[in-house]
């Protein structure tokens, strides 16, 4: 669980709920002692920006190279993503994911808000999603899957291997199908 910035403690619970052995990483170290990472929602550019003063900006391109399963909610979508649009200047990801994603996508006028969506993957019922200032998947490279969009088709759940990513924020809502389907890759991987 990257532990930087952002809602990590919600994420922690969920995974210690579902029998996982989460721990917060903030450092080289913690990160080599685990099987999968999460990173939260919160603030991307304020994540880039502490990744990189930490040290761990190198190490999260070689464990995301390496195939370690990651999933990324909100910003940490936007950590995960190959190309950013609207970012600050001088915005950095970590890459991984053949996306574009758009920061704030829905502007201010509709800054947040829930809805229902549909994810095969993940069976009946539909996933109740709250989004919060949230980022949407605006292209997608050959190996990534979409998993869920909105009524009007924007792309806002997508898989690459072992890679996850969800612009809206599953830990808050109870409903913990994401964070087992991403335990289930960590648990393949291991
Ligand atoms: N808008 C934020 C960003 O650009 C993401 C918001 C969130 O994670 N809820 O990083």
């Amino acid at each position: 669980m990257l532990a930087l910035q952002g809602d990590f403690r919600e994420h922690l619970a969920v995974l210690t709920s579902l029998g996982a052995d989460a721990v917060p990483v903030k450092r080289p170290s913690e990160l080599q002692a685990v099987d999968g990472l999460i990173i939260p929602g919160g603030e991307s550019t304020v994540m880039d920006k502490l990744s990189r003063l930490f040290g761990l900006a190198e190490p999260l391109k070689e464990a995301i190279a390496s195939g370690m399963p990651v999933y990324g909610t909100c910003a940490g979508l936007i950590m995960l993503s190959d190309t950013v649009r609207d970012s600050n200047e001088g915005q950095q990801t970590l890459g991984g994911f053949d996306i574009v994603v758009r920061r704030n996508a829905f502007g201010s006028q509709l800054d947040s808000f829930e809805t229902d969506l549909d994810v095969p993957a993940l069976g009946e019922p539909p996933v109740h999603a709250v989004f919060i200032r949230a980022p949407v998947v605006e292209s997608l490279g050959d190996a990534v899957s979409a998993l869920a969009t909105l009524a009007d088709g924007r792309v806002v759940a997508v898989e690459q291997g072992n890679l996850l990513g969800t612009s809206f924020h599953p830990e808050m809502t109870g409903d913990t199908r994401f964070h087992e389907y991403f335990l289930a890759k960590v648990r393949e991987r291991r």
